[in-house]
């Protein structure tokens, strides 16, 4: 990373994944002075998103990333939706798969040739939070940042929060557990489009995604409303995981042909939180810092997407308005209309997907009927003229196969 003597900044942001990488690379773009800061010189290899959909990547191409995510990203230009051993329907909506952290490096790297953005590879200690100047203490060299913004995008942890006086609710703990595991395929394995997603809604699993990968191979990620520590996420990652998802989808291989469970099992335990106690002066909260939602939803990434676009509207005017950044300035960010309408929506929608899968109340026995076993045509009628018009920026149409349950 770049080191700099410089100390005072327009804004300082700590954790550098992708909700703070892509913040700093807007922010730069602005023409603002950016200290990008990450206890971590580069992003280690982590089980995060592996499925992306189109209109994030639409969003990361319209904030000039193209070039960047064409080196990574493999387009999935069709998703077959599977059930049984049934083909429901092919949707044409282009997802992209590819490796959340070499995006996250590769954006990094960019900064090594960019004036406007220092890189350090500390870990930040402290926060000193005003209206008009933001500092920020660095764990090991003791040295004092100045700026006139702090973002925090520093992930899901709670440790650095507390400090600031920010508290995590819990929403829904232990709420889901999301597998990524690679192939081996016979040599009848066939997919009927490019991906395929495949409709389990048995024993606390939701649904599975099947694509190749850049390397020829093929990869899946399985959704599942596991608990932590439970019997079934043992037996999956520890004994026979093939058994287990031919338990789950017993007619699956009808369609795909023969494949199994090759290699290690990653496994992403979540609890659905969000911050609070953040209403105060000097910092604002962006990506899972704010809050994390479900895996199952398929939206983190057009979450942290949405943050950064928000921010992009308010951030360089208040900095060339000299705007004291109290809370309630700060409000305009959280409260601003679309994130707030996406908040609202991809919050619920975790909790919504995970009752019809696992509530066994007369009420999610209906939607289990009204969603898994009405005609794909019925949905699409009622989300056309229902659903979309609650939905915001990027998630303007219908999540099509990153979450088949979306519909
Ligand atoms: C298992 C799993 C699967 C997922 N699948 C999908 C998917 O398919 N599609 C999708 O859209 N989303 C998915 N998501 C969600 C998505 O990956 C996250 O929402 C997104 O990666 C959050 O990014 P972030 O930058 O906010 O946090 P992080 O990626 O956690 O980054 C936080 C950064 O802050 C740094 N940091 C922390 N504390 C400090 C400190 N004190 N000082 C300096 N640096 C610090 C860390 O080193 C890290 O680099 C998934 C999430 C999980 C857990």
């Amino acid at each position: 990373m770049n080191q700099s003597t410089r100390d005072q900044f327009d804004v300082l942001i700590i954790g550098g994944g992708i909700a703070g990488s892509l913040a700093a690379w807007t922010f730069s773009r602005d023409g603002l002075s950016v200290a990008l800061i990450d206890e971590r010189e580069m992003a280690a290899p982590f089980f995060r998103a592996e499925r992306i959909s189109s209109l994030a990547v639409g969003e990361m191409r319209r904030l000039g990333l193209s070039s960047i995510v064409d080196q990574f990203a493999l387009p999935l230009e069709s998703t077959a939706i599977v059930k049984g051993a049934r083909v429901e329907r092919v949707t044409t909506e282009v997802d992209y798969t590819f490796p959340l952290w070499q995006l996250v490096n590769k954006i990094r790297e960019t900064f090594e040739n960019n004036e406007r953005v220092t890189l350090i590879a500390e870990k930040v200690e402290s926060v000193v939070n005003q209206p008009r100047q933001q500092s920020v203490k660095l764990e090991a060299s003791q040295r004092t940042l100045t700026g006139k913004l702090v973002v925090v995008a520093t992930g899901a942890s709670t440790a650095f929060l507390k400090q600031l006086g920010v508290r995590r609710e819990i929403i829904s703990r232990n709420h889901s557990s999301t597998f990524g595991f690679d192939l081996e395929t016979g040599p009848d394995f066939y997919l009927p489009a490019s991906s395929i997603t495949v409709r389990i809604c048995r024993d606390g699993a939701d649904y599975m995604n099947i694509f190749p990968t850049s390397e020829g191979g093929y990869r899946a990620n399985l959704f599942t409303y596991w608990p932590a520590g439970d019997e079934r996420q043992r037996e999956f990652i520890k004994e026979d995981p093939t058994a287990v998802l031919q338990r789950l989808a017993p007619r699956l291989m009808l369609t795909t042909g023969e494949f199994r469970v090759k290699g290690a099992i990653e496994c992403g335990s979540v609890s659905v939180m969000k911050s609070t106690g953040y209403q105060q002066s000097g910092f604002v909260l962006i990506g899972d810092a704010y809050g994390r939602i479900c895996p199952c939803a398929g939206r983190g990434i057009n979450k942290v997407i949405q943050d950064v676009l928000t921010l992009k509207d308010l951030v360089p005017r208040w900095i060339a308005e000299e705007t004291a950044l109290t809370a309630e300035v700060l409000q305009s960010y959280y409260h601003e209309e679309k994130r707030e309408a996406f908040e609202e929506w991809v919050f619920e929608e975790s909790l919504t997907l995970r009752d019809r899968i696992v509530e066994n109340s007369p009420k999610q026995l209906l939607r289990r009927v009204w969603y898994h076993h009405l005609p794909p045509k019925v949905h699409d009628f009622y989300w056309n003229h229902f659903k979309a018009r609650r939905a915001g920026s990027v998630v303007s149409a219908k999540p099509e196969g990153s979450n088949p349950s979306h519909v």
